[in-house]
């Protein structure tokens, strides 16, 4: 979908009036909009949200609001698709810019994981395959795992969701993201050598023999976030000698390599959570993105919290949900001019939520 550039009367407003206006305008819709704020987002755009979460969590609360009429999602557009599935005919799902996209859920789209479905067809039963896609991937692409009885994850049930496939059938194909794959198969006791192999969409059987696909428990789309690739053993190394007993927690999205030398790693809930429960005076190196651990940092000022990485850029992408984005869509719907609706057509909707359903049932 294309983003009309924003008007001027926008772009050039000041932050103040910009935030004064947000929250008149908010005020004044009262229980027609819910605002929702990923963990992600700028300050600026968290202080107004009705509610903040993971993808996960987000995904609950678009269902707990039948009132509202607008759901405004400040996050990616995956996860406004997916609470346009989740949520009632009746209630608009909006995105306040719709160039806020997912550099790793672009890594798969349904041409190339229709043709890897294709050639496995050729070399094995499929039906043995069960396709689990994390959350961060386009809704034709959960509308393909709906269709074939496989299920959506998140970085919070991706182990009990895996864990479910492979009771249903003999291997999964996890897309898009090889990272939180390995890492959940590898924690449920599979060999990442051994068991896994990883498919290249640009090369003929995703750069595999048969055999190999054939032995392989796990085929792991290659796939990554460009946040989290970032963190290293190395800056692990280093927050462990400048802090003696430092708690090293990272997100499931690093490399197996990152993950295995943390001391833990959750879905951004799981880090949120550790970070406030954490005892006054501890210490904890934090691998996710930089917004959500700046925010912890300035939420816990009685612990030390710091990013693995301190150069590191925020998301990109949810990056652009700036306010003057969200001031011009809620003084739209105000005006009556509902702007940046994504409506995911009924024939995806319906295998998608099959599949999304079946997230929600698998903790
Ligand atoms: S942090 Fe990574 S996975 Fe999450 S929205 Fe940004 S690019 Fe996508």
């Amino acid at each position: 979908m294309y983003q009309t550039p924003l008007p001027l009367e926008y772009a050039s407003l000041g932050e103040d009036e910009t935030r004064a206006r947000i929250r008149a305008a908010k005020e004044r819709l009262g229980e027609r909009v819910v605002i929702l704020g990923h963990h992600y987002q700028r300050d600026e755009i968290i202080e107004h949200a009705d509610y903040r979460g993971d993808s996960y969590k987000l995904a609950k609360d678009a269902g707990a609001h039948a009132q509202a009429e607008f759901i405004i999602f400040c996050g990616v557009h995956f996860m406004a698709e997916s609470a346009d599935i989740l949520t009632p005919d009746h209630q608009q799902v909006i995105l306040p810019n719709l160039a806020a996209g997912c550099s790793m859920a672009d890594m798969a789209n349904n041409f190339q994981v229709q043709s890897c479905w294709k050639q496995l067809q050729a070399i094995t039963d499929v039906s043995k395959i069960i396709p689990v896609t994390y959350i961060n991937s386009a809704a034709n692409l959960k509308a393909f795992v709906g269709e074939r009885g496989g299920t959506v994850c998140t970085s919070t049930n991706a182990p009990a969701a895996v864990r479910w496939a492979l009771a249903q059938g003999e291997k999964v194909l996890f897309f898009p993201d090889q990272h939180l794959g390995r890492n959940t198969g590898v924690r449920l006791g599979y060999d990442p050598l051994v068991d896994m192999v990883l498919w290249d969409p640009f090369k003929p059987l995703g750069g595999n023999t048969a055999e190999a696909i054939q032995r392989a428990n796990f085929i792991l789309w290659k796939g990554h976030c460009s946040v989290h690739k970032r963190f290293t053993v190395e800056q692990i190394e280093k927050a462990r000698r400048t802090y003696p007993g430092v708690r090293v927690i990272v997100h499931p999205e690093c490399e197996l390599e990152v993950v295995q030398a943390s001391d833990e790693n959750g879905s951004t809930e799981y880090i949120l959570r550790q970070a406030t429960e954490a005892a006054s005076g501890s210490v904890l190196a934090i691998g996710t993105e930089i917004n959500l651990v700046n925010r912890l940092a300035k939420e816990n000022p009685d612990k030390t919290i710091f990013c693995l990485d301190p150069q590191i850029c925020p998301c990109s992408t949810m990056y652009r949900i700036h306010p003057s984005f969200l001031l011009w869509i809620l003084e739209g719907i105000e005006a009556g001019e509902v702007r940046n609706v994504v409506r995911v057509p009924d024939n995806i909707a319906e295998p998608a939520r099959v599949a999304l359903r079946q997230m929600l049932k698998v903790l």
